[in-house]
């Protein structure tokens, strides 16, 4: 339905995939999630969770044929948002146009510099230059915007005027824009956060961060009113007092994530990348505590759909 907004958790983990019979409820693989807006289905993070989203698009392009296109936004490179990515199958076809847009950091020229240097031998038996399908990287950070028009495949990256209109192309004709929004309290080089509009809706998407004293008053600001907040809540309260390697590595406590909905005034809260340590149990009990400061907050699964 070109009318639909629905938001695909593939894979709510974080740092490495968790396996086990005590992590079935919940799932294992690290952070993908797919934002169907319309007609597009635009990607955002590479974590294991894309090889299960890599096989719903090969079972549609068996069916119906090419061509292929496929958008992906990233945080940042840490490897559980890019790990799913040399297994992504539209990489290897000709007939498939792969983009990939994320921030640049300061130890390589480009954000693709970075990607490139990944998936590489040894690291991985095939170079990028080797994959088969027209592969283009964008440098994307606040604060750029993407605007996909109808009818259109490629978006035109822009960046609002001091008006807040968006350059050379008129509203009426922007099917789903994706903005982006500074995170900076993430080791070593930040992240992006993303808001995505579509028929009035919004969704953001804000993981790996880390939350400040009194809240993130650029991230409350960016997430105003959003229908979807999907936000790092990766311990419990007590876990991020008690654990060693929690305070200072760039995760939020579960309180602190309801606090920022709270205070966004958001519809629905999602907690995500989630720590590997904590069991079904363990994250129910997350979950608990995080509508005890923000009711509309439902722990993010994988394989989960939520309609916007
Ligand atoms: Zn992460
Ligand atoms: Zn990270």
């Amino acid at each position: 339905m070109a009318s639909d907004f629905s938001v695909r958790f593939l894979g709510t983990r974080g740092s490495i995939p968790a396996t086990g019979p005590d992590f079935n409820d919940v799932g294992g693989a690290t952070s993908c999630v797919v934002v169907e807006a319309g007609s597009r289905d635009l990607i955002f993070d590479a974590g294991s969770g894309l090889t299960r989203w890599s096989d719903t698009v090969m079972q549609r392009y068996q069916a119906d044929g090419g061509p292929l296109a496929s958008h992906l936004f990233f945080t940042h490179c840490h490897l559980d948002h890019l790990i799913g990515l040399p297994y992504y199958s539209p990489l290897f076809l000709p007939d498939s146009s792969v983009r990939l847009y994320g921030p640049r950091s300061t130890q390589f020229d480009s954000f693709g510099d970075a990607v490139r240097q990944f998936i590489h031998p040894p690291f991985f038996p095939v170079p990028m230059f080797e994959m088969a399908a027209d592969i283009e990287f964008h440098d994307f950070s606040e604060p750029d915007c993407a605007l996909f028009q109808f009818g259109v495949e490629e978006p035109v990256l822009t960046r609002p005027t001091a008006t807040g209109a968006s350059e050379g192309v008129p509203d009426d004709q922007v099917e789903v824009s994706v903005e982006s929004l500074r995170g900076y309290n993430h080791p070593k080089s930040g992240v992006n956060h993303y808001r995505i509009r579509f028929d009035d809706k919004t969704v953001v998407y804000a993981t790996d961060t880390e939350a400040y004293p009194r809240g993130d008053r650029r991230l409350i600001e960016f997430a105003e009113g959003a229908d979807v907040l999907i936000h790092d809540a990766m311990y419990t309260d007590d876990q991020y007092v008690s654990r060693p390697s929690a305070q200072g590595f760039g995760h939020s406590a579960v309180s602190d994530a309801a606090t920022v909905a709270a205070e966004a005034d958001v519809d629905r809260l999602f907690l995500f990348h989630h720590d590997p340590r904590n069991d079904d149990q363990e994250l129910a009990e997350l979950e608990r505590q995080g509508q005890q400061t923000f009711a509309a907050t439902t722990l993010a699964r994988d394989g989960l759909t939520h309609k916007v």
